[in-house]
């Protein structure tokens, strides 16, 4: 009789992707999908690192299926911490059969890891407790990049870029086009657990589209994400947007992420691009995306200080993202945005925290999530001075939250009476394009629109975020709504 999974995720939408082609391969291993994870065999928790909160909730949720899983079911956790924090993590967690890093078969019928990290707890460590606070966690080095098949040569056979994906039953999918990252933002850990940044080709990731694609529900719209989307295939050699002259001024080549975006045009209607590094969102770039249809630009701004953003290791300062900002609506004023900021990094000041609200204010944003900064061990802000007291960074951030709140309500207010075309989603629930999937507000639709479809429908009500739709009968003239 064959086994059943269970694969519970956590963190981001690239995490999310991970599941999905871990679900790929215990498929094509034989695997089928258990009901709850109750009746499951082998059951994965694919852990986020992210902060500490996200640190806490991944454990949790570990203690709680290690408890849940049924009598013999093994319990393996993936994923960021199980990457970063692996032998802590295998010893702290007795109730683990395996903590498995990136790469490592989760089941001992899979194929051998090509660079294989596994680490089977200890039998005779205490338990935790059913807490995740007594699990301290200290980072493990960083990972040998060349031998992680970084730039060197093709990526190991298990590498999760490279694994099968079943077909989508949503009508959108992620899909990750490379993993790790070239940057060294001040804050940011991932760099030192995901590595370098390694692209996928553009041919493999239209194949996984194809895949995704394969199946009874139609798949309308692909989200594309990596740690640094816009840098996609920089790290391959030859593929570095060259400078030449044609007759005057040095103008660069076209990158591999604007072809990769045409690319993808091609194949679904809605192309969606997330986490923008601003100094990557040039002329070429903006274009490319407006060209698809889908005027939805995620900025990853993180501050508009500009000391504070030299103290993060980030270019960039607020009025040039406002001018950016200000450029695209020129061109189409329809364009959404979506940005985060890390509040209370240390040496935010209180100028700096007024010229963060002056800044949301002037740049009337759609969408933006705020977190507070999180010392990440190992980075070079955990060891910078001038922290920020955690009681004014909540301060901030609340300040913050409800001016962008006030913003993103009155935004969506002015949408009420306008027609919009919408993907369906789910019954009773879809999206326009200015509505990332699992990110963003919803729209409200009659649940007898078919899932999968696009339709025309008019904005009647507004919620803060959500909205409310009934169904319109006209045809679409092709521009943004
Ligand atoms: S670009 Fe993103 S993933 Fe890369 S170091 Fe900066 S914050 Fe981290």
């Amino acid at each position: 009789m064959a086994e059943h999974y269970w694969v519970e995720t956590l963190g981001c939408p690239k995490n999310q992707v991970d599941s999905e082609k871990l679900v790929g391969s215990l498929v094509g291993d034989g695997f089928v999908a258990a009901a709850t994870p109750e009746e499951a065999d082998l059951v994965v928790v694919n852990t986020c690192a992210f902060i500490e909160a996200a640190r806490t909730e991944s454990i949790d949720t570990v203690l709680a299926l290690a408890d849940a899983r049924r009598p013999g079911a093994r319990l393996v956790v993936t994923g960021c911490m199980a990457e970063r924090y692996g032998d802590e993590l295998a010893a702290a967690l007795p109730e683990v059969d395996l903590v498995a890093g990136f790469g490592v078969p989760l089941h001992p019928s899979a194929p051998p890891a090509a660079t294989p990290t596994g680490r089977t707890p200890p039998a005779a460590t205490p338990p935790a407790a059913g807490s995740a606070t007594p699990v301290a966690l200290t980072r493990k080095p960083p990972p040998d990049v060349a031998s992680a098949g970084a730039a060197a040569g093709p990526l190991p056979a298990f590498d999760l870029l490279n694994l099968p994906r079943p077909p989508t039953t949503a009508p959108w999918a992620y899909v990750k086009v490379a993993e790790g990252c070239d940057r060294n933002c001040g804050f940011c850990a991932i760099p030192s657990f995901r590595g370098k940044q390694r692209s996928r080709t553009t041919e493999s990731v239209m194949a996984e589209i194809r895949q995704l694609a394969d199946g009874d529900t139609p798949l309308e719209e692909v989200v594309l994400v990596a740690q640094d989307l816009a840098s996609f295939a920089l790290d391959r050699s030859g593929e570095r947007p060259a400078r030449r002259s044609i007759d005057g001024p040095m103008i660069a080549e076209s990158r591999p992420i604007v072809e990769l975006v045409g690319a993808v045009s091609t194949m679904v209607r809605r192309t969606r691009l997330l986490y923008l590094y601003p100094s990557a969102l040039d002329d070429g770039l903006v274009d490319a995306v407006l060209s698809t249809g889908v005027p939805y630009f995620d900025l990853s701004l993180q501050h508009v200080s500009r000391p504070l953003l030299k103290r993060m290791r980030r270019w960039g300062e607020g009025e040039r993202f406002l001018d950016r900002i200000h450029a695209i609506r020129r061109d189409e004023p329809a364009s959404a945005f979506r940005s985060s900021f890390i509040i209370g990094y240390p040496g935010e000041t209180e100028e700096d925290h007024d010229h963060l609200l002056a800044w949301i204010e002037a740049a009337q944003l759609d969408w933006v999530g705020f977190f507070p900064f999180s010392p990440e061990e190992g980075t070079f802000a955990a060891g910078l001075d001038d922290q920020v007291p955690s009681e004014l960074m909540a301060e901030r951030l609340r300040e913050c939250a409800e001016l962008q709140d006030a913003i993103t309500a009155t935004r969506r207010d002015l949408l009420i009476g306008t027609e919009v075309e919408v993907l369906v989603d789910t019954p009773g629930e879809g999206r326009t394009y200015r509505e990332a999937p699992e990110i963003d507000g919803i729209v409200s639709v009659p649940r007898d629109l078919e899932v999968g479809s696009f339709a025309q429908v008019m904005v009647t009500g507004a919620a803060g975020p959500d909205l409310v739709a009934e169904p319109l009968v006209g045809a679409h003239d092709g521009a943004p709504r």
